[in-house]
């Protein structure tokens, strides 16, 4: 099965991408989501937490707590790779079991942090999904309660458009409406279970 990488810059359209995906039946596996479960409640991975940055990062009912655990490791890059060497290898390891058991031509993995983490070089594709950043920045502030600072220090942490775009196989641009990025994932949609058939008629010989 072919193995699809999807990332993108804060407000390009991920979760817009992923949810058309899924009404085309496509499996998506998306990395915030496995890693929020590797890191609820009883999981061991919070005891490392614990460890690594104090007691005060769980609540009294055993809940990490995720503001806390950003604040502190956000200007302290050690302790960030230290977090990242606890919770990224579970949540690699829980997406592979996802992914084995996924049915479909091909299945997708939503890595917001994909170029960054240096994940790219692992997927048969990667899709990177564009918008404009000052339309990134306008949707986002729609959608939540982000003010543009917030926006513009997270889209500054983040990789570069250029970046994202020189690990690419596939560019989805959403700068237009949903039915034009609709119309490019059908497209792509095709273009990926064809590749996914030659695969598998490859791997027979
Ligand atoms: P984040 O990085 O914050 O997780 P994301 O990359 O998943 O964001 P979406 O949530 O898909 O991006 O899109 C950001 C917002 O913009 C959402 O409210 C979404 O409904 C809206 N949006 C996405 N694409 C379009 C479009 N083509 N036209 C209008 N609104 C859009």
């Amino acid at each position: 099965m072919l193995r699809v990488a999807l990332t993108g810059g804060i407000g390009s359209g991920k979760t817009a991408v992923s949810d058309y995906l899924e009404t085309l039946g496509v499996t998506v596996l998306d990395a915030d989501r496995y890693a929020h479960q590797v890191t609820a409640r009883g999981q061991d991975a919070v005891t490392e937490i614990a460890t690594l940055l104090g007691p005060a990062v769980i609540d009294a009912d055993g809940h990490l707590d995720r503001a806390a655990v950003r604040e502190l490791v956000f200007t302290d890059p050690q302790k960030r790779a230290a977090l990242e060497s606890i919770v990224h290898p579970r949540v690699r390891h829980e997406m592979n079991k996802a992914a084995s058991q996924a049915t479909g031509p091909y299945v997708i993995f939503s890595i917001p942090l994909l170029i960054e983490t240096g994940q790219a070089g692992k997927f048969d594709r990667v899709v990177v999904v564009e918008a404009a950043r000052q339309l990134r920045a306008e949707r986002v502030l729609e959608r939540s309660g982000l003010d543009q600072q917030a926006f513009s220090s997270i889209d500054h942490a983040q990789a570069s458009d250029a970046d994202r775009r020189n690990a690419a196989t596939d560019l989805l641009n959403n700068d237009g409406s949903l039915e034009s990025l609709h119309a490019q994932i059908d497209a792509l949609h095709e273009r990926l279970t064809t590749l996914s058939r030659e695969q598998a008629k490859t791997a027979d010989h």
